[in-house]
């Protein structure tokens, strides 16, 4: 079909909305943009197709003069503002899209598989916007809001993410069964795993107790996550030195068996700089029971003692 007559076509209304609908606004406007490859034309063109009457996940090509100060935040991951924000709308007076968010802070991702976009746009958590293209790198980059999009917020996956570039294990596999975790929290943190440096562990009065092999007790100085605090951008935690088992991971090839098995309620990993040890984090409940035994046998000595003085 030549120029003219496609753009003769898309001005006709839509046989399945029976009106000017989404779908032909867009179809006019495939004129006006490319991005440089048939397969992301291609690829955006029939996500605008579809739209029809519903611009909940839609896509456009953005280009990269939209975007300014863009900031390196973790792993392949940068953050910008974008001018224009987001499409709501068609405006008929202005014979144009309809946009909020103006200078809304989104993610800017590398497209790694130019070859699978479908694969690498579903598998993505956050809300995408559309593409764009580095000028000076040639590469093509995903557009994301900094909102997930199972649960239309920035929940505690977004925040977790967000700190991937500031902590790691040494081992790419531990790394990475963290960050699944981590990624799959949403709005619970009930079950997350974190990397937690062995600084962060002493004890009061023996140093790092062994207690059965395999198996040492220490206080954890900061405690466990339990939410998120927006004011302070940090994770808010509870449970400031308790005290918790660090049990030696014995198969690091297989630690996530090792993990499946483990009864106790696991906070996370940490690794031993002298032995190189990696181990599990967790709480144990029979230590606290023998704990709390123990300060009951002494409150009651002190009772038993006070009670014969009278
Ligand atoms: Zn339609
Ligand atoms: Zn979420």
């Amino acid at each position: 079909m030549d120029k003219k007559k496609r753009i003769k076509s898309s001005y006709k209304t839509c046989k399945i909305c029976n009106r000017i609908c989404y779908t032909r606004r867009f179809q006019r406007g495939f004129e006006n943009w490319t991005s440089g490859n048939v397969d992301i034309d291609k690829f955006i063109q029939d996500n605008q197709l579809l739209s029809h009457d519903d611009l909940g996940n839609i896509l456009e090509w953005i280009p990269y003069d939209k975007f300014y100060d863009i900031e390196h935040i973790a792993n392949d991951r940068y953050q910008a503002n974008w001018i224009d924000g987001n499409i709501i709308d068609w405006d008929i007076k202005n014979k144009n899209w309809k946009r909020k968010g103006q200078n809304m802070i989104i993610v800017l991702k590398k497209l790694n598989n130019l070859k699978d976009i479908t694969v690498e746009f579903m598998n993505e958590i956050d809300i995408a916007y559309g593409i764009t293209q580095n000028p000076k790198t040639k590469d093509y980059i995903i557009v994301l809001d900094n909102k997930c999009k199972k649960c239309n917020d920035t929940c505690y996956s977004i925040h977790f993410r967000q700190n991937f570039n500031n902590w790691t294990s040494g081992n790419d596999n531990i790394d990475k069964f963290i960050q699944d975790t981590q990624l799959s929290t949403h709005n619970s943190v009930k079950e997350v795993l974190e990397w937690i440096p062995y600084d962060k562990f002493y004890d009061k009065f023996y140093g790092i107790t062994h207690i059965v092999e395999n198996e040492f007790k220490a206080n954890w100085i900061d405690g466990n996550i339990w939410d998120w605090d927006n004011n302070n951008q940090n994770w808010k935690r509870k449970n400031q030195n308790m005290i918790v088992v660090l049990k030696k991971l014995n198969n690091p090839k297989h630690f996530k068996l090792e993990f499946m098995n483990e009864i106790n309620i696991a906070y996370g990993i940490t690794q031993n700089p002298e032995t190189k040890d990696y181990m599990m984090i967790l709480k144990n409940i029979k230590l606290e029971m023998m704990i709390l035994i123990n300060i009951f046998k002494i409150l009651s000595y002190q009772l038993i003692k006070i009670w014969k003085k009278h």
